[in-house]
């Protein structure tokens, strides 16, 4: 998967135990560092999942236009009722709402709240099994967004040095500010923190989600069970448009290439798919159990990577156009950043070289997709994996504080060693002057040459190691 192009690697802790966990990531991170390669780790945490409780022989089968009811109570249900995990049940739910079980076949509406217990009504009958997920798209749930086996599974995740957590269910800005107090109280500023977009409450946060996220995955599993999934196409490509407006990493998961659990190449359906999510805008896309559980992970990968490869080619060729939404920042960075992007594509530049501290810059350029690959140059390890979530960067380490001189002959060497790079191409270099480690505020163009000095300065390039 790794020399396929891999560049990030999800492990859901919805699965597995603390031993199977750590042993990922840590074959993960080895593997990675043998194949000098910097990718990303993202622990993904269960999160306040909702889920009823055990049924009396495994399941039960509810007719339309039954009734049932749900408490708190703990015990085990049957024919009239369940238990479910919400702790203010009574209080969340009103008449009239919404409730969805399991993959959102059994649909249900609330009909009265009384005592401990909220009474439903079946709308969609069908069979439900003990533990199915429970939906409430109308609520406002105000459970803690990690949950007791989060931040028991965090524990594990950050020991082991993921780049990224991914929370499940998040509601508002605020449940990423809590979890990011956290990380940052437990010594882990640098760990980045991608919102799952999955409630229907999220949407309608999405501004305040995305201030505090460090980027977003459309989570279309349990997002097709809260919007209609007639509309989860739209809300797919709003979500990637705005989350390229703020230049945050967006990724596209779930049933991307489903069928490839169990066959060796996708349906049409599939595949177009994941070039439409490519041509939407994505950083990057997703599997779950394709790669996870399913007979042909390596062909997956492998399928992913040639319609990725072949979308993009199209995009870049000017064949397919795509509308890019204009840039919300009227910060100097981003107009320098957009200048380079204007640069490279006018001079067919071989590269943009982007000095970055906390991967903006880099981030920013991307977001305008440029033809030019964007070669992101970092002396912190952090910055370069967590840059692998976004599109079209290539990470490199570089020294601290390169003052402008050093700044020109590493980008020169860097690009210089690249396949298919000749004397005489142009880079387009950013630069925060005077010395590397100021705001981007400078934009200047070079040619390929031989790097001032004996050959190869001593800045030269060097490939990170983790
Ligand atoms: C999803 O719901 O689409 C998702 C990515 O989350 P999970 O894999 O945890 O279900």
């Amino acid at each position: 998967m790794l020399a396929l192009g891999v560049d990030a690697f999800r492990i859901n802790f919805s699965h597995g135990t603390d031993q199977e966990h750590q042993a990922a990531l840590r074959m993960l991170r080895s593997t990675a560092a043998r194949a000098h390669r910097e990718v990303a780790l993202v622990a993904d945490l269960q999160g306040p999942k909702i889920r009823i409780g055990e049924i009396a022989g495994g399941s039960v089968v509810l007719e339309d236009g039954g009734s049932w009811q749900l408490d708190t109570s703990g015990e085990v249900g049957d024919r009239r009722r369940v238990s479910v995990s919400v702790p203010h049940l009574t209080k969340s739910a009103r008449p009239g709402d919404p409730l969805l079980l399991g993959d959102g076949q059994v649909e249900l509406v609330v009909s009265g709240v009384r005592g401990a217990g909220v009474d439903v009504r079946v709308e969609h009958g069908g069979r439900v099994t003990s533990h199915a997920g429970l939906f409430l798209p109308r609520a406002r749930l105000r459970t803690p967004i990690l949950a007791s086996k989060d931040l028991h599974d965090l524990g594990i995740a950050l020991a082991e040095g993921v780049d990224f957590v991914a929370l499940s269910f998040v509601r508002a800005g605020s449940d990423v500010l809590a979890a990011r107090r956290r990380l940052d109280r437990a010594g882990h500023p640098d760990v980045g923190l991608i919102a799952k977009i999955e409630r229907a409450e999220a949407l309608a946060n999405i501004n305040g989600i995305l201030g505090a996220a460090d980027g977003i995955m459309v989570a279309r599993g349990d997002l097709g069970i809260e919007v209609p999934l007639e509309r989860l196409a739209l809300e797919q490509k709003s979500l990637v448009a705005r989350a390229n407006a703020v230049h945050k990493p967006v990724v596209v998961a779930t049933q991307m290439l489903l069928s490839m659990v169990a066959s060796p190449r996708p349906t049409r359906a599939e595949a177009t798919d994941v070039a439409n999510a490519v041509l939407d805008g994505a950083d990057t896309v997703m599997l779950s159990e394709e790669s996870a559980v399913g007979q042909f992970p390596v062909e997956a990968v492998s399928w992913l990577d040639r319609i990725c490869r072949s979308t993009e080619a199209a995009i870049a060729s000017g064949a397919v156009r795509v509308a890019r939404p204009p840039t919300v920042s009227s910060e100097r960075d981003a107009a320098v950043a957009e200048a380079a992007v204007r640069l490279a594509d006018e001079s067919g530049a071989a590269a943009i070289v982007t000095p970055t501290h906390s991967g903006r810059t880099a981030r920013i350029v991307a977001s305008a997709r440029p033809r030019s690959v964007v070669l992101a140059i970092s002396s912190q390890a952090a910055t370069r994996r967590r840059l692998a979530l976004t599109w079209g960067v290539e990470a490199h380490e570089c020294p601290a504080s390169l003052p402008l001189d050093s700044l020109r002959d590493f980008a020169q060497a860097l690009v210089a060693t690249r396949p298919g790079v000749r004397r005489g191409d142009s880079i387009v270099l950013t630069a925060g002057y005077p010395v590397e480690g100021r705001p981007t505020n400078l934009v200047t163009v070079l040619s390929v040459d031989r790097p001032r000095g004996s050959g190869r300065p001593a800045t030269g390039p060097a490939r990170a190691r983790s």
